[in-house]
């Protein structure tokens, strides 16, 4: 939302001091649903133009080109730099919107304040994007992304599992929590593309191998950045036996080009 929608909202709330607030950005909404401000950031994200692999809004019209690898032409037109020139595990990932706004305000909520409730709001969203992709149609089993223990203790709950599961009740597919964190990771904020592999290298593992083999698998996480994580879950879902990992996130960061 824009800084001067914003203003104007909350200057409309202190004259008429509004009963119900949009449960992502705060400002006053009928019946306390979610605003239209934040609804046209969902839907204004779906309309730009997204890196076919990963998702990530292209912020440059350039055309990207890999160094060297034979790739189909839907792929050198529609992907991102970073995706032609870093080979991704994952077949497509896909998201609600930009970690912006009231998307990012909602997942702070959801994350750091524990508004669980908020799972409830996002899952029929992230149904949403999961019916406009016909690739994803084929999917078989819904992973989250999962948390170490001791992460799992602190927060009380892992939020990719609460997405995970509003989705697949809504697909009518099964849920596994069998892709694990084994130890905890140092944070990927400052760390360059190969610190933040090497700093995720081992750091999960499948279970249950049976669940996924020759599955094709919907991973589920809240927010998608540099992916590194994503690859990762994807590249050990792989190992494991996975078939193909499609991805949906809350919200995703931009493109590299
Ligand atoms: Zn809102
Ligand atoms: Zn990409």
């Amino acid at each position: 939302m824009s800084y001067f929608k914003k203003l104007w909202s909350e200057l409309l709330n202190l004259v008429f001091p509004p009963l119900q607030c949009c449960p992502f950005c705060g400002i006053a909404s009928e019946n306390g649903e979610i605003c239209s401000f934040c609804r046209q950031e969902i839907v204004d994200f779906q309309q730009q133009p997204h890196c076919n692999r990963c998702g990530r809004r292209r912020t440059s019209k350039k055309l990207s080109f890999s160094s060297g690898k034979v790739l189909n032409t839907l792929d050198k037109l529609f992907s991102c730099a970073d995706c032609l020139n870093q080979e991704k595990t994952f077949k497509m990932a896909r998201a609600i919107g930009t970690y912006e706004g009231g998307l990012k305000e909602a997942i702070h909520k959801f994350k750091f304040k524990r508004q669980r409730y908020l799972a409830q709001l996002l899952g029929p969203l992230l149904v949403n994007v999961f019916w406009t992709c016909p690739a994803y149609q084929k999917v078989q089993v819904v992973v989250p992304v999962p948390l170490t223990l001791r992460r799992l203790r602190e927060r009380g709950f892992n939020q990719a599992e609460l997405l995970a599961r509003e989705v697949a009740r809504a697909l009518n597919l099964p849920l596994f929590l069998t892709l694990v964190k084994a130890r905890e990771t140092t944070p990927q904020t400052g760390l360059k593309r190969e610190q933040r592999m090497d700093n995720l290298k081992g750091a999960f593992k499948v279970e249950r191998p049976f669940l996924v083999a020759n599955k094709t698998v919907l991973l589920i996480d809240d927010v998608f950045t540099t992916g590194a994580t994503i690859e990762e879950c994807s590249r050990t879902l792989t190992s494991a036996g996975a078939k193909e990992v499609y991805v949906l996130t809350v919200a995703t960061g931009n493109s590299y080009g």
